[in-house]
């Protein structure tokens, strides 16, 4: 490594731990600065979808950049009209607002069940049910709804009513219900926590207990959304459908943006003067946003990412059943996917040893090595990722 790591982190603020700088994207490949070649099963944490070298992606941003970077959310702009479109027919609600970043679409999602619950009855204390090892972000209000104690207890005192239930455990939501709530907020599928997707019987009984208290069911599907899951949103897989959703990472391939929707009888709370964004939705973003969109339809991403799904899963298996005296489960589904170590052995050792290899994956929370790889992957590639697991436990 060429790179003097020390150095090279003197002028950030020091919460990551970074060992490799990238400069280079090809097809699902990454190249280090040295020229070292990567296969890539992170894709920039579910974000890169299409990989590095989809043209279609990147001449539109090009011709964006041409066009207008820039206006402001009190002007209309073409793309982020034509992407508003993209997304409400995708997720089947009514109305978006475009955040930069998946915490800020968080933060719109909890103002908005809040807002409506305060239309309803001015008193209401506005409380939210989150689910404990669930992650919405790092801003403050993103923080507050996230279940993860070291990550909360250094910034305390949080945004105040919010209570944690047990993922997939109907009953620990019940308990917590009281007529000042105003929202139960979970990821269909638990990301960083350990990839756990939501137990049908549990989803659906949370939109019921949402319905009959008419409170705000908020699900978060910044990871396992737009199609990760072998479904456009991982809820639709369930035949349940959210009050509000959030969505991001894999949004804009790269480009920052995220977005909360709601179906319109949540939506129309908010009023002028209620919410806003400078950058928000901005042409660039959201000249992504629909390139993104138009290409996941022309190249049927989700029946590629069904039929690669599969042969994932077989894959994994296999691995456990060779290591089984490592790896304790196969975890997650479509191409969001871990492998959960016993005790004795730690994922992000495993994590540092496929990047010495050229293999880039991250871990989870629970011990668990995270695959959330470009979903234009082969099985060629799913094939070199197994062979260096092996070589690797
Ligand atoms: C990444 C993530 C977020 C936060 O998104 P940022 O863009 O990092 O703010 C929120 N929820 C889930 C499920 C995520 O995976």
């Amino acid at each position: 490594m060429s790179l003097d790591l020390v150095k090279a982190d003197e002028h950030f603020i020091h919460v990551y731990n970074r060992a490799v700088c990238f400069v280079k994207g090809e097809d699902v490949y990454l190249y280090d600065d040295e020229g070292k070649k990567y296969l890539d099963f992170t894709a920039g944490i579910a974000v890169n979808a299409l990989g590095y070298s989809n043209d279609e992606l990147k001449n539109g941003i090009k011709d964006q950049v041409d066009k207008i970077l820039h206006t402001s959310n009190l002007y209309f702009n073409e793309p982020a009209i034509k992407a508003s479109k993209y997304i409400a027919d995708a997720t089947g609600l009514d109305k978006v607002f475009f955040t930069n970043s998946g915490a800020e679409a968080i933060e719109g999602a909890l103002k908005l069940a809040r807002r409506y619950a305060y239309d309803k009855n001015p008193n209401s204390k506005g409380e939210i049910i989150a689910m404990n090892n669930s992650f919405h972000g790092r801003t403050m209000g993103s923080l507050s709804v996230t279940g993860t104690e070291h990550y909360r207890t250094p910034f305390e005192p949080l945004i105040g009513g919010v209570k944690f239930a047990n993922y997939n455990d109907l009953d620990s939501v019940k308990a917590l219900i009281t007529d000042d709530t105003c929202a139960i907020i979970m990821e269909t599928v638990q990301g960083e926590g350990g990839l756990t997707p939501a137990n049908e019987d549990f989803i659906k009984g949370v939109r019921k207990l949402c319905d009959e208290n008419d409170i705000a069911m908020i699900l978060d599907e910044i990871q396992c959304g737009m199609g990760r899951t072998g479904y456009m949103y991982a809820y639709q897989k369930y035949g349940v459908k959210p009050d509000i959703v959030t969505t991001a990472k894999a949004l804009g391939c790269g480009v920052p943006v995220g977005a909360f929707v709601a179906n319109a009888k949540f939506a129309l709370s908010l009023v002028p003067g209620d919410h806003g964004t400078t950058y928000g939705g901005n042409p660039l973003a959201t000249a992504a946003v629909c390139k993104v969109y138009e290409i996941f339809e022309k190249e049927n991403i989700l029946d590629h990412v069904n039929e690669i799904a599969e042969y994932f899963d077989e894959a994994l298996k296999g691995v456990m059943s060779r290591h089984s005296d490592k790896i304790t489960g196969v975890r997650g589904t479509g191409l969001m996917r871990g492998l959960a170590f016993s005790e004795e052995y730690k994922a992000a050792d495993v994590v540092k040893a496929c990047l010495d290899k050229g293999v880039v994956v991250i871990i989870a929370g629970g011990n668990v090595l995270r695959m959330v790889p470009p979903l234009v992957i082969k099985k060629e590639h799913v094939d070199e990722l197994v062979k260096v697991l092996d070589e690797v436990l």
